[in-house]
């Protein structure tokens, strides 16, 4: 019997080897659930294998963007630089699954592309584009937020005969751009990470710009010794309060009004958390992502600090933002990159009130005037939060894919599971903190929520778990009201799904804090899962023998 066939019939797929997927499988096979993972790409690490630009990295800092799962594994881990570049991360995800063994489980190179609920049987039955079937009464997506790369539809661009590039779907060879000219399109986190080395790299940069974006210098530094006994002396504790933290990172987090403190005050305020360096700039008061006013403030600074930094008066101006509050689109984190704008071999090129006119076999045209390249580098994100779910044909009761469930916005219970697909559950699925929290953290309580589910299931004998209408319905407009008491609402941000043409406009995360997420999750298990309805008729047993693929 060949393992393929002895695999056909398991409790649960996994969709993903990414940081989801390789804490699931360990939780998993540790609680004796027979599982597959199936992983597109061809090593595990999700986004960090595929984002594998010049100059990625990650902008939570590493003793925090890290497993705390194993405290063996947390202490033994070295990581070398404060915010760690994309193939030390890459790295570490390679190491947890040799650690724990995982890579026995996962089926890379392989997209799973059906996943069909069969009401009688109780079961999933997964496809993937290798042929293969599978039978499994819980169907995991560990798919990833932000993971379907996207590049605009624009005229002439399959007629382009230079190089085309992706930050998110980047070639694993070495990619040499050495005395080209080359463009960029895209001023994201992606983009704003990947110009400042590529301007060192290449003959000439040219900066193809929509929105301008906020940016905070990172200050990244080496691990010191100091810095890193400081954490893993008391890890665990660090890590319960990251876990009850708004955003499940440790930031020092202001607790006055920005307009309650003197002007002198708050310029010393955002000086020494811009000195400081990445994303703690946002706490700088309570109240930037709430109140305009406050937000204005902060705005107004790193705008300065830009006029500062840019020596050219009116490339600096294009490069401050001014149609959005500070924070509403993702906050970037850079190393260089605004001091980049002061090479000679760079340009800057503002598409804001006009879009790329097309492409032609050597360039494209914008704002009326033809600029040649060698290569073309997209830096122009993602169809982030449901994109990748949509791109497997998941059909719940009565054959209903998840796709035309959420025509006008996704719809879960706490992120977690879609009422009609039974037995179907997302980490860090829209309607959680996911994307607006420290991802790690998320995964994590979300693989233990899951875990938890079926050992509760298990235990009790129970064959289907899936949410209650009402719950579902309930949570959606939370999720809607959380955004809504903020300002994210106001940014055209991927987060509302304004970059995807005709795609609905909503906040798809939960803004409402990790810490209280966590809260609403735990009181939810307490009251004997309240939201979700159970089957306890057992699920048509699977079969002995296994089935011929
Ligand atoms: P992104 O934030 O969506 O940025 C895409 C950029 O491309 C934006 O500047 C966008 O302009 C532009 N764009 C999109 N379509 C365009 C078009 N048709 N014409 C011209 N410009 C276009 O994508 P990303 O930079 O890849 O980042 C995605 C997310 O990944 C981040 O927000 C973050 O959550 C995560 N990330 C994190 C890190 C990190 O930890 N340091 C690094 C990279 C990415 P508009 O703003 O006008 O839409």
């Amino acid at each position: 019997m060949t393992r393929q066939q002895e695999a056909s019939f398991v409790d649960a797929v996994i969709v993903g080897a990414g940081f989801s997927g390789l804490y699931l499988l360990h939780r998993l096979r540790g609680l004796g659930f027979s599982t597959r993972a199936f992983e597109r790409g061809g090593d595990v690490g999700g986004t960090w294998y595929w984002n594998r630009y010049p100059g990625a990295r990650c902008d939570v800092e590493s003793m925090q963007y890290s497993y705390s799962f194993d405290e063996a594994l947390q202490q033994d881990w070295r990581w070398p630089e404060k915010f760690s570049a994309q193939p030390d991360i890459l790295a570490y995800a390679n190491h947890v699954a040799d650690r724990f063994d995982l890579r026995k489980d996962i089926t890379l190179e392989t997209t799973v592309t059906a996943a069909h609920f069969d009401e009688g049987a109780q079961r999933w039955q997964v496809e993937t584009d290798a042929g293969e079937r599978v039978s499994a009464r819980f169907l995991i997506m560990a798919t990833g937020c932000i993971s379907t790369a996207q590049i605009p539809g624009v005229e002439g661009l399959s007629a382009y005969e230079g190089r085309t590039f992706h930050t998110g779907a980047w070639p694993h060879e070495k990619v040499d751009f050495t005395g080209e000219r080359i463009a960029v399109v895209g001023t994201g986190s992606s983009g704003i990470q990947a110009i400042p080395v590529l301007a060192e790299q290449a003959a000439h940069v040219t900066v193809f710009q929509r929105t301008p974006n906020y940016s905070l210098p990172s200050q990244n530094c080496p691990m010191t010794g100091d810095y890193e006994r400081s954490w893993k002396e008391i890890y665990a504790d660090r890590r319960e309060e990251m876990r009850r933290s708004f955003h499940g990172s440790l930031k020092d987090l202001n607790d006055k009004p920005a307009l309650s403190v003197s002007e002198d005050e708050r310029q010393a305020t955002y000086q020494q958390r811009w000195e400081i360096g990445g994303t703690p700039f946002l706490g700088a008061f309570n109240d930037l992502l709430t109140s305009k006013d406050a937000n204005d403030t902060a705005a107004a600074f790193v705008r300065e600090q830009i006029r500062k930094i840019v020596k050219d008066p009116v490339t600096a101006e294009l490069l401050g933002p001014k149609t959005y509050p500070i924070g509403t689109k993702r906050i970037c984190v850079d190393t260089g990159y605004f001091e980049t704008y002061n090479r000679d071999n760079v340009a800057l090129v503002d598409i804001g009130k006009k879009p790329i006119e097309r492409f032609t076999p050597d360039g494209l045209f914008a704002n009326g005037r033809h600029y040649a390249f060698d290569s073309v580098v997209f830096a122009t994100g993602f169809d982030a939060m449901t994109g990748t779910l949509f791109r497997v044909d998941i059909r719940g009761r009565r054959g209903r894919t998840l796709k035309e469930k959420w025509e006008a916005g996704p719809r879960t219970y706490l992120g977690l599971m879609s009422e009609a697909f039974p037995n179907l559950f997302m980490i860090t699925g829209p309607g959680s903190p996911s994307v607006k929290s420290n991802m790690i953290i998320s995964i994590e309580q979300h693989v233990d929520l899951v875990t938890g589910s079926l050992v509760h299931m298990r235990d009790h004998g129970l064959a289907v778990i899936e949410p209650e209408r009402e719950a579902e319905d309930g949570w959606v407009e939370h999720v809607q009201e959380a955004a809504n008491r903020t300002l994210f609402p106001l940014a055209n941000s991927w987060y509302m799904g304004a970059n995807i043409p005709g795609k609905p406009r909503l906040f798809t995360p939960y803004i409402g804090g990790v810490g209280r997420y966590r809260q609403i999750c735990e009181q939810m298990v307490a009251d004997g899962y309240k939201g979700f309805r159970f089957d306890a008729k057992a699920a048509t047993a699977a079969p002995k023998r296994t089935v011929a693929v």
